[in-house]
Formats: structure tokens, sequence, C-alpha cells
């Protein structure tokens, strides 16, 4: 047998497929959990150095395994602390993590996908079309090589990352097997051991993936809404044409209520000047999330090239949060952070093949909104919402 090609890569295997592979092997399952640790708690990625295994088991694994993770091409650093790894993938795309350090934790933005096909026009990514899914071990890989670069596999260290957000590139349940794979071994407190109140999956509504989540994990979820009603929600987030808001809410309550703990989403809202950001929009947010247990994170429009959308004004910002807080919500208003590294919320751009040849009809489109004048039903759409998974 010639090696490369099919050598198991034990960097994306979850515990129990890492279990069934040592099975398979004629192994005890329990070399699962030595090797796991090995990989995600001290950061080994090769197998001789798994000094509690057999050399003649090593010897073994090495013939018919590897632990491969995706390269770091290039690495920057805020002067506010953020820190932005570019990441190459298999497929030759790159794609962004992101690490934001606060106070009282440490944040990790992963990309789950190079490019991305729901083409949100606020969104940077959005705008190159859609490359490829990344593997279990290519969104593993960016919480294992952020660990690495901050220190967290040194013995004694206290651990740099406390969250992890899938908020990076893509949409993570239009690559859901990997999606959920790569969260669960973030989650096994053999690998890295977070809180699944620290795991989040930023979705922006794919109604039926988010009917099946309960089946395979429990971590927590944020929902990108940006706009209040299903008009305006169309013109930004064509994937509202598919599941429209009533459908998304109502499959967020299911999930939530399928936890066995008390937890509420996170209601993600982008605010852009002139297009969703008027008073009136508040009032219509505060009466559409009346009966909705969730908190609202506001997120200041981060203006990029190839978008004409703009900055909300502060005072803007302060209207609409004061309006939410007066109707009884929990508000957040997210900070820029990594402004200088373009590491800022929906700046993250990568580097992928435009197959759609979306970035000129992505510019047309905010132009055509910021102008005041919202596209018609089938106008510039990159992709159909009938295409939508
Ligand atoms: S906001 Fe998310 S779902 Fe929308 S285009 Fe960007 S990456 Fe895709």
């Amino acid at each position: 047998m010639t090696s490369e090609a099919i050598k198991v890569n034990l960097a994306g295997l979850s515990l129990s497929k890492m279990q069934t592979f040592f099975t398979d092997l004629a192994e005890k399952p329990f070399r699962a959990s030595q090797v796991m640790r090995w990989i995600h708690q001290r950061g080994v990625t090769d197998i001789q150095q798994m000094t509690d295994i057999s050399k003649v088991l090593r010897d073994k694994l090495d013939q018919v395994a590897e632990i491969k993770l995706p390269l770091i091409v290039d690495e920057f650093h805020s002067s506010d602390g953020s820190q932005k790894w570019i990441v190459e993938i298999a497929s030759g795309s790159r794609v962004e993590t992101v690490f934001i350090p606060e106070a009282d934790r440490g944040t990790l933005c992963i990309s789950s996908q190079a490019g991305c096909s729901l083409d949100c026009s606020f969104c940077a990514t959005g705008k190159q079309g859609f490359n490829s899914n990344l593997s279990v071990a290519e969104i593993v890989g960016q919480l294992w090589w952020a660990n690495y670069k901050l220190g967290g596999f040194d013995s004694g260290n206290e651990r740099p990352i406390s969250n992890v957000v899938m908020m990076g590139m893509g949409e993570p349940l239009l690559n859901f097997d990997n999606v959920m794979d790569a969260v669960n071994i973030m989650m096994d407190d053999l690998a890295y051991g977070l809180s699944k109140r620290k795991v989040t999956i930023s979705t922006s509504g794919v109604v039926p993936a988010i009917r099946k989540l309960k089946d395979f994990t429990d971590a927590s979820l944020a929902i990108s809404l940006h706009a209040p009603n299903d008009e305006l929600r169309s013109q930004i987030m064509p994937v509202n044409r598919k599941y429209p808001i009533h459908e998304l809410l109502e499959a967020v309550e299911e999930y939530m209520d399928s936890l066995a703990d008390k937890r509420v989403p996170v209601i993600e809202y982008t605010l852009i000047a002139g297009i969703n950001d008027h008073r009136q929009h508040a009032r219509d947010l505060a009466k559409l999330l009346a009966t909705f247990p969730c908190k609202i994170n506001l997120i200041p429009f981060n203006p990029f090239s190839m978008s004409d959308f703009k900055k909300p004004s502060n005072s803007s910002i302060s209207n609409f949060r004061q309006i939410l807080l007066q109707a009884g919500f929990t508000v957040t208003v997210r900070t820029t952070r990594g402004d200088d590294i373009a590491a800022a919320c929906g700046q993250l751009v990568g580097e992928v093949n435009d197959t759609t040849r979306r970035s000129s009809r992505h510019k047309a489109r905010s132009q055509v909104l910021s102008n005041g004048k919202a596209p018609g039903a089938s106008e510039n759409l990159a992709v159909p919402a009938e295409t939508i998974v």
C-alpha cells in the first residue's frame, strides 16, 4: 500500500471515531483517549513522541495514520492585542482565524468554509462566492494553532482560549457534519474541554440544519438576524427568501428547548447606516422578539471595499440600543477589535477563487440598497434562494 493518500488524519477524529479506528486496528479503544490527549492537550503531532504508547503500536500507527493540520501562512498582530492568522487549507484556499483577548476571556473566531454561498450583502466573505468546505481537521486545526501560538499547550500556562465562536468565514450549518465533529472535539474533556456555553455556532438561518442540531450537539447558538422584517431581511440576506423569520425563530426555539440547561440564543444585528438602523427598525425588532427569549448583540457595520454600505453614527447606535433596553432586552454593542489588521466582524476575506463573479454583483446590490431602493425579488441574487440547502 502506498501510504500518503490513504492515511487517516487523527487530528480530525472525534472520540467515537477515534475509538472505532482503534477497534478496527484490533487495538483497545482506550488508545483513542491517549491519542486525543497527545494531539489536543499537549500539541503533539508526531506519533513517535506519544511515549505512553508502545513502540510497536507507534510504528503500526505511523503506517496507517498521520496528524495533519492546515498551514499557517501569515499572521497579524493588532495594537489592541487581537491576532489574525491566515490558514491555508487542502483546496489551496485561505481562510482567516481571529483571536480577541478581553479582560475575562479569550475568544477565537473560527472559519468553517472557504468563501460562502449565501451572499449576505454586508459581508466581505459573501462577495467571494463559495470555494470549499473545511474538513474537521481544518476546523479544529484553527483552535490547535491558536492554542499553540498563544502558549496554551505549555503545561502550567492558563488556557488562553476560553470561548470559540463559529463566526469566521462561511455558514457553519452548510458544512454540517464536519462542524458537528469539530465542535464536539472542542468540547471533549480529552481534547480542549470547552464549555458548551462557550462554544457558539453562528448561523444565518439554515432552518432544516437547525432542526437537526439537537441530535448532534448541545453547543450554544447565535442567529444572524440583521433585520426586523422579512422584506428588509430578504434584501440583505438572500437566505431569508427560503427560510423566513418566523420559521427561523421557531426552529431556534425548538433547539433551545431541547437543551438540558437554560440558555438563550444571541441575536446578532449588524447596524448599517440608513439601511436597518432607524428607530422604527429598533421598535419593530423589539416587537418581533417580544416573546422570544434572547440576548441582542448590536454590531456596527465595518466598511470594506466592494461595499457602499456605511458605518452607523454613534447617535443611531445609541438610540437603537436605548429602544431595545427600554423594551427589556439585554443588549450589548460589539466593540470593533482588530480594525488595523482587518480582523473585525464582516471583514474576513481570505483568498478564494471567485467562481461566481460575485464581487461586481455584490457592489451593485449594496449601491442600490444604500441609494434607498431595494432590488426586486429576483434581482441581483447571486445564488437563487431555492439552491440554498
Ligand atoms: S454573513 Fe455568514 S452566511 Fe452571510 S455571506 Fe457572510 S459568511 Fe456567509
